[in-house]
């Protein structure tokens, strides 16, 4: 048995405990937490941390493969932009500088105390250094392609990279997801409803004004790159609706879907997706929408509506590190009234919900192995991260 005391320890699950101890078995698994008092701690056996204890994060959004792009795209040129820059490095990229790049994102990231990491894979570039690494990833099969004749082409593709990483996968880690909600046409929609299982579903989501023009009237810069890339497909003309009500009828109201990034979400779409989803989630990643668009969601807006909120760190290609600690940072940035307790319960359980691991991560609680994260530099009277603050991982999760 192990036991760590630090000046405060955050269960999730609960108050933020003072002078306590966790006390974890040596494989990991959380016994409880005690008062430091508690005559049957042996007091000699402590190790004492300065800082915050909680429990390791949970990244609901990440491309690893983007990883080879760090600091390479400018910041704050709009999406457009953004995915024009990418396209064109991209080419001149060598496989063994991306192979490089994923590994030491994985370290880097599993180092601030991410321990399971939902990845979108749009190639095969990741398989094979996810079948050796030991972090947890859920792989996101993504698909795009506005052209129906392709469609199913596009999602015979994905089948089989879907059976790459399933190889190495345990049952249920890789699904085939659409990449946004504008940018499929019905037909691939479809394929993707169409597998039977109980797959989770992840999808781009109102990242800028663009996409609720093009589904309000079919205008804006989505529809004329649509143009541009399928001359011969006809113009869309718009749905007259929000993005998600657009394409709900593809999707089952029980089916386990995040909604990525919602830049620009209103009252309007929360309260479709509230009353159509039961089980949606709502990842924030905002430090690469800082970095691309210059513009934070409403995050209150989420909260006073009751939304279950994750956190996503994005790609390398729009953000300077993947730590969940830097994207709790800079909400609490910009907003400072969100209490600490609640932005990690974000970074940690409510992920956790989302990838069905809640059994194991997300909380301290007798039985999970969440893993354990010291947050150091904290102003502790107020909980409050500094911009100084960093997290480690001092005890692995076990999934
Ligand atoms: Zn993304």
């Amino acid at each position: 048995m192990q036991y760590l005391s630090a000046n405060c320890i955050i269960p999730v699950t609960g108050e933020p405990c003072y002078s306590s101890v966790l006390a974890v078995n040596d494989d990991g698994t959380v016994d409880g937490i005690y008062s430091e008092s508690n005559p049957g701690i042996p007091s000699a056996k402590i190790q004492k941390y300065d800082g915050i204890l909680c429990p390791g994060f949970v990244n609901t959004h990440c491309h690893l493969e983007l990883s080879w792009a760090k600091g390479l795209i400018t910041k704050g040129e709009g999406l457009d932009g953004f995915v024009r820059e990418l396209e064109g490095l991209r080419k001149k990229t060598p496989d063994t500088s991306i192979q490089q790049a994923i590994e030491k994102a994985t370290h880097d990231m599993q180092h601030s105390g991410i321990v399971a990491t939902a990845d979108i894979a749009n190639g095969n570039s990741t398989a094979d250094f996810k079948s050796r690494s030991r972090h947890y990833f859920h792989t996101f099969v993504e698909v795009f392609g506005s052209n129906p004749a392709f469609a199913r082409i596009i999602f015979e593709k994905a089948v089989q990279l879907k059976k790459q990483f399933e190889k190495s996968t345990l049952p249920g880690g890789v699904s085939i997801v659409p990449h946004a909600t504008y940018s499929l046409p019905e037909e691939l929609f479809r394929s993707i409803a169409s597998q039977e299982n109980e797959n989770l579903v992840s999808i781009h989501h109102q990242e800028n004004p663009d996409e609720n023009s093009f589904f309000q009237d079919g205008s804006g810069p989505i529809a004329d790159r649509r143009k541009m890339f399928n001359p011969d497909i006809p113009a869309f003309r718009g749905t007259g609706k929000r993005p998600i009500e657009s394409i709900s009828e593809y999707f089952n109201r029980n089916q386990k879907l995040l909604l990525v990034h919602n830049t620009v979400s209103e009252q309007q779409d929360i309260d479709f997706v509230q009353h159509y989803f039961d089980r949606a989630y709502w990842c924030f990643c905002v430090n690469a929408n800082l970095y691309i668009e210059k513009k934070l969601p409403d995050v209150n807006l989420f909260r006073s509506n009751g939304c279950e909120i994750t956190l996503g760190t994005d790609s390398l290609a729009s953000n300077d590190q993947l730590s969940i600690l830097e994207e709790i940072k800079t909400i609490q940035h910009y907003f400072p009234e969100i209490p600490l307790m609640e932005l990690i319960q974000w970074g940690t359980l409510n992920g956790a919900r989302f990838l069905g691991l809640e059994h194991k991560l997300g909380s301290f609680v007798k039985g999970k192995s969440p893993g354990i994260v010291l947050i150091e530099h904290v102003d502790i009277s107020t909980l409050e991260l500094k911009p100084e603050s960093t997290s480690r991982l001092i005890i692995p999760a076990k999934i």
